[in-house]
């Protein structure tokens, strides 16, 4: 198997609405065909202008009584709640589904790596605008690469967050090990390796969370394979989704 290389892509600036990210990037590290570009949505958001001024927000009934409950800003909150497409959990944190099928904490909303008064909000469109930077890094360099943009995320079970992917293209979300044999000849039934979190994950890493400045990181050398995209569960399928709805509903009734 060949090496794969990890290039953390430093020297970028402050992003800002309106900047040319994928040019940004293609002045700052020669790309290779087969590499997979992966961008914290944080960066493609302050680019895309998928920011809000929280000073604009007039913060609603349901944002002042979440607001109060949690102990955050109901300006925030409210911000919150206009990314949520469905909102699972209101305490002890929000949790919410967006309309991209990808389930965040606080809606992915974030204060951090932004002007004091703003907050980032995920692109609402995370496939979408990872398609587009794929084409338009083919455009200015020729180069077929593949995408991520990911976010950090926490998780069920377990402590830490860890980079996850909320878009990507030119590769399917997960690997299909359905049907191959293990090393003793049994056959895989329920395998399907979600590869594209597991290189999110590793490039989140690279990143950092502060003030690092890494805001992309490029994955050199990763093998292609084949699957599907379904990476979500969907409402039925999902265990954990169910129950917790559920549980919401037991405790307003009591
Ligand atoms: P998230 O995981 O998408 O929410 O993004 P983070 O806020 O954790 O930032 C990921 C990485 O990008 C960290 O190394 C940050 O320091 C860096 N970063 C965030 N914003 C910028 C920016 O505007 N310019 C540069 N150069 N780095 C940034
Ligand atoms: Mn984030
Ligand atoms: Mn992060």
């Amino acid at each position: 198997m060949q090496p794969i290389t990890v290039l953390p892509v430093e020297g970028l600036p402050l992003i800002r609405i309106g900047d040319d990210l994928e040019k940004m990037i293609t002045d700052t590290i020669p790309l290779q065909d087969g590499d997979i570009l992966v961008i914290a949505s944080t960066v493609l958001s302050k680019a895309r202008g998928y920011t809000r001024d929280l000073a604009t927000i007039q913060p609603g009934a349901q944002a002042r009584r979440l607001a109060a409950l949690n102990g955050e800003e109901p300006r925030f909150v409210q911000a919150v709640l206009d990314a949520t497409e469905d909102l699972i959990l209101e305490e002890p944190f929000i949790l919410s589904a967006l309309a991209c099928g990808h389930i965040g904490v606080r809606a992915g909303v974030d204060h951090s790596n932004i002007e004091d008064g703003k907050v980032i909000l995920l692109p609402s469109d995370p496939m979408g605008a990872a398609r587009e930077v794929q084409e338009r890094i083919q455009a200015l360099t020729g180069r077929t690469i593949r995408v991520i943009i990911t976010d950090t995320c926490g998780r069920s079970f377990r402590r830490g967050q860890t980079g996850h992917a909320i878009g990507w293209s030119g590769m399917t979300a997960i690997r299909d090990f359905r049907g191959d044999t293990d090393l003793f000849g049994h056959e895989l039934e329920i395998t399907e390796e979600a590869v594209i979190d597991e290189i999110a994950g590793f490039a989140n890493f690279v990143m950092g969370e502060s003030n690092n400045g890494v805001p992309v990181v490029v994955v050199r050398g990763c093998e292609t394979w084949s699957g599907h995209d379904n990476l979500y569960f969907n409402q039925h399928e999902d265990l954990t989704r169910r129950a917790l709805t559920n549980q919401a509903a037991v405790q307003r009734m009591e």
